[in-house]
């Protein structure tokens, strides 16, 4: 079942929020398959059909199946839950944004281009 906050993330863009997270479960950190990774919406609602990436990213939680149904089954306190998402690293909370689509620098290269490779070339011309 789709949760209102996860409307419209294509599964593409599901696998990189879940790579983002290096395919493991926000609230009890255990590695888990990216197949069976889920994502929770935290509020109930957005208010507008097509909320903002931060607004979605600030919403939306990568929990394991178990973790899953335990928040559903308890329900785990949204405060507890959004503090898991203020922990976020900043660069994982970028990529997310990216998974979005939210472009944080409009100087930022297209999501076609491997990063590690321009990474490499830079080591390679300082040395
Ligand atoms: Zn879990
Ligand atoms: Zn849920």
């Amino acid at each position: 079942m789709t949760e209102p906050w996860c409307k419209g993330i294509s599964l593409q863009k599901e696998k990189k929020i879940k790579r983002a997270l290096e395919s493991t479960c926000e609230l009890c950190r255990e590695y888990t398959p990216l197949s069976l990774l889920e994502l929770h919406g935290i509020l109930p609602e957005p208010k507008v059909k097509n909320p903002h990436p931060k607004e979605r990213e600030q919403n939306i939680l990568v929990v394991c199946p178990p973790c899953h149904h335990l928040i559903h089954e308890e329900p785990v306190p949204v405060k507890k839950l959004k503090v898991l998402i203020t922990r976020r690293l900043f660069t994982v909370r970028q990529e997310i944004l990216r998974a979005l689509g939210y472009v944080p620098k409009p100087y930022l290269p297209p999501d076609d281009i491997d990063l590690s490779h321009v990474v490499d070339d830079n080591l390679r011309s300082s040395s």
